[in-house]
């Protein structure tokens, strides 16, 4: 199958913090492979824009290492990696100050759009905006696209949000989460909506439970510092399990049309459960053959910020009520995997007589092997009587597109969808709030009780509670296999 690519408008995309780690191992590999694609224009233009004190020559020196090391094969052809490096620009700027300001401005055309990626910190979010309007630079045509973490409680996000708004129109902020980029979570839509079969069946009638995993085995590494103050709440949850439950729980809207999406969205974080303290547990890494315990490697021998978390979720809608959606997260666990599974109901009666609880499992696979699985029941070949099996049918997307195929990662997607000025894989402002609504209690009741995460063993699939979380309502938790 040959993936179509249709060619974005001209465009200059400015990378505030164009020198930082997701520059280097996101952004500017995810240009590349667009560029090898043949969809940025001719004249498109890159500027970075950071505090390091270096010219155009150097930054291409810098976005040539990038590819190179993260940008894949084609990074080797140099034909094309020349042609790429020949539209990056580098202004030495500072958000807080004048310098570099004047110099961006000259370098920014007039007649094309204008995106500014602010991968900085959080902190700089408002003076960028600042600055960008005092130099008359939000106009119809220009964009933002902002990184998590968007906030770190409500409070935080509000003021974020206006911050942003003082100067841009809602329409003109993108908001990245990068699982919303990526190419099964657009499927889950597809499978949904696109299909005459699942659509009837997706609600408490027939759906038992569904679970989200997002497995890790990595540690904090050298992030401890930074993680230590968040915790996977707010590192995973807050953004993106909630965005993957949002789009399963989510009624069909009226076409895939940005607000149309986002308005179905908001709809289930309302309507989800003030959460059970029960109805959580959340876990500590212990040192392991990968290195040390969470503590140590966050250097606070007394953190009680959560590695791991699960949690079992209700959506008081007509659709779900009664259906938990199971959410869990956590790093060093025992395989890299991240899964949303759609377990249906057992039927009500078999005519085959006793046998085992055979049950539809849909699991939506988010890496690795990207994919869709529908487990269906038939009869076991051979002779032998009626014995039922389950067997999966597979929709795997590599088998599907072919070696070939349009692999495209979820940042370079999402920053064609900023070009195009496409906004429905994009968060808005008020369902960013929403979410830091349902969590700040979580979080704030933790902190009242002094609650302390449980120690699970590094390598594992996590505390022993977790397991019990499930098994009180006589479930069991899918495998952490890669
Ligand atoms: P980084 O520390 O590696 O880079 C920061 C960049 O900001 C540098 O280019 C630096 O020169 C620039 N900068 C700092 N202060 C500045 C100032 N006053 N004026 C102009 N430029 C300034 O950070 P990073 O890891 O690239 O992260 C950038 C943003 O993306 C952060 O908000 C982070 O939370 C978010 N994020 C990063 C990742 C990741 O994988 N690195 C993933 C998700 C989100």
């Amino acid at each position: 199958m040959v993936s179509r690519v249709i060619p974005v408008e001209n465009f200059d995309l400015v990378i505030f913090g164009g020198t930082g780690d997701l520059a280097r191992r996101k952004i500017l590999p995810g240009l590349f492979r667009r560029f090898c694609a043949g969809q940025m224009p001719p004249e498109a233009r890159v500027i970075g824009a950071a505090r390091a004190d270096m010219d155009s020559a150097g930054y291409r020196d810098f976005v040539a290492e990038a590819v190179r090391e993260f940008g894949g094969d084609r990074a080797c052809e140099d034909g094309t990696l020349a042609g790429f490096l020949e539209r990056m620009h580098y202004v030495p700027i500072d958000a807080r100050g004048e310098n570099g300001w004047r110099e961006l401005v000259a370098l920014i055309r007039p007649d094309v759009v204008h995106a500014f990626y602010f991968s900085v910190a959080p902190g700089l979010f408002g003076d960028l905006a600042e600055r960008l309007n005092v130099h008359g630079l939000t106009n119809d045509a220009s964009r933002i696209v902002v990184e998590k973490p968007f906030g770190r409680d409500l409070e935080k996000a509000r003021a974020l949000n206006r911050d942003l708004a003082a100067y841009f129109d809602e329409s003109q902020i993108y908001r990245i989460d990068h699982y919303l980029g990526k190419e099964t979570v657009q499927n889950l839509m597809a499978v949904r909506f696109g299909n005459m079969l699942f659509e009837p069946l997706w609600n408490s009638q027939y759906v038992d439970h569904i679970q989200i995993t997002v497995a890790e085995t990595v540690g904090v590494g050298g992030r401890g510092e930074y993680y230590d103050k968040s915790g996977a709440m707010r590192d995973m949850v807050q953004n993106h399990l909630m965005q993957l439950l949002c789009l399963i729980a989510m009624e069909p809207p009226s076409k895939f049309d940005p607000d149309a999406v986002r308005d179905e969205k908001l709809k289930v974080i309302r309507a989800l459960d003030p959460m059970d303290p029960h109805h959580i547990v959340r876990g500590q890494y212990d040192a392991g053959d990968d290195g040390p315990d969470y503590r140590t490697a966050v250097g606070d021998p007394r953190s009680r910020t959560e590695s791991y978390i699960a949690m079992k979720v209700g959506v008081s809608n007509w659709r779900w009520v009664g259906t938990p959606f199971y959410l869990r997260t956590g790093k060093r666990l025992k395989a890299r995997s991240s899964e949303i599974t759609v377990v249906f109901k057992a039927l009500n009666h078999s005519i085959f007589g006793e046998q085992e609880d055979h049950r539809n499992v849909l699991s939506i696979r988010l890496q690795p092997n990207e994919g869709i699985t529908l487990g269906v029941t038939i009869k076991e070949p051979g002779p032998g009587g009626m014995r039922l099996i389950d067997v999966p049918l597979d929709m795997s997307f590599a088998d599907a597109i072919g070696e070939n195929g349009d692999q495209t990662d979820a940042y370079e997607r999402l920053i064609m969808d900023v070009i195009r000025g496409n906004q429905t894989l994009f968060m808005r402002g008020d369902e960013v709030e929403a979410a830091w609504a349902w969590t700040d209690p979580i979080i704030q009741g933790w902190e009242a009780r002094g609650d302390v995460p449980k120690v699970y063993e590094s390598g594992s699939e996590g505390p022993v509670d977790a397991v019990q979380l499930l098994a009180r309502d006589t479930r069991v938790w899918r495998k952490v296999a890669p």
